[in-house]
């Protein structure tokens, strides 16, 4: 019923449109219909990400990492998900102001930015414009997840944008996309797009083709990071289609740090050594992330 209104505007009888999707594994699906709108906006998106790839005239070093930002899933009105006792958006803007000092301790030259660095709702097209705004070379948005069938799932699992090859990546990617539905005037910023739609999923995979290796790269190490440092069980790399990182022009990944419907797991993710051992694995894959694009390798 939420998505009535949303659902209005991708049913307007169209063109047959074919969507070349360069680095996904499906290249080419044929999308029926397809509302001009949206069309237009791939390639105007796809212009801007041009340009945000040219060198910086004044920047003698391109390969530097020199602005992060910081995602803190959820805020304010919207509290995510939860636990017997955990609210999702708590333990989220705790680990992320943790990972963002000791990012900044150890890099004083790295700016750190944050989407929220308190508990208020912040729209989720706002979070990817941010960094946009703010040339990033890196975006890290932290959740935590849940499983509404069974409180024995557990571990980590780090997405980046691209087509869900599973049900239960779509299920994660339509619960943390569904808060759309609160903002304000969410048909206008995202053009009818509809969360519960897979075909509005698909289309949301073709923005992050020029990153998605790159972001791959930092999702690997970010979720051996939880492995070794963390000894989390480690679910692994997933693709899905997280509004959250629809725009973004620069690597981008969503961390699921654990799951709050399985009590062990949520206590862990409650407690100070649980969320100081979550996000330290955050920045050891940071720096060796930011170590191996800066040599070179
Ligand atoms: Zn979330």
């Amino acid at each position: 019923m939420k998505s009535k209104c949303v659902r209005s505007s991708f049913s307007t009888p169209g063109k047959v449109t074919t969507l070349l999707l360069a680095a996904l594994p499906l290249l080419a699906i044929t999308v029926l219909p397809a509302p001009d709108a949206v069309v237009q906006e791939l390639n105007q998106d796809t212009v801007r990400r041009t340009n945000a790839q040219e060198p910086d005239a004044a920047n003698d070093t391109p390969n530097q990492l020199r602005v992060v930002v910081l995602d803190a899933g959820h805020g304010g009105k919207d509290p995510g998900t939860h636990g017997r006792y955990a609210k999702e958006k708590t333990i989220n803007l705790n680990l992320i102001l943790q990972l963002g000092r000791k990012i900044k301790d150890k890099y004083p030259n790295v700016r750190v930015i944050y989407t929220r660095s308190s508990d208020h709702f912040v729209d989720l097209y706002e979070r990817g414009a941010i960094a946009n705004r703010n040339r990033a070379d890196l975006f890290i948005s932290i959740h935590c997840n849940a499983s509404p069938s069974s409180s024995r799932v557990y571990g980590t699992e780090t997405y980046t944008l691209g087509l869900h090859r599973t049900q239960s990546n779509l299920d994660v990617a339509r619960r943390e996309n569904a808060v759309i539905l609160q903002e304000k005037n969410y048909q206008q910023s995202y053009k009818g797009f509809n969360p519960n739609s897979p075909l509005a999923t698909i289309m949301l995979a073709n923005y992050q083709h020029a990153f998605i290796a790159s972001s791959i790269t930092f999702a690997e190490k970010l979720e051996r990071s939880f492995r070794q440092n963390a000894s989390r069980k480690s679910n692994g790399v997933k693709q899905a289609g997280f509004i959250v990182l629809w725009k973004t022009t620069m690597p981008s990944v969503l961390i699921e740090s654990g799951y709050l419907t399985n009590p062990d797991e949520e206590n862990y993710l409650r407690s100070e050594e649980g969320q100081d051992e979550i996000s330290t694995a955050i920045y050891k894959a940071f720096a060796q992330y930011k170590q191996e694009i800066e040599s070179g390798d």
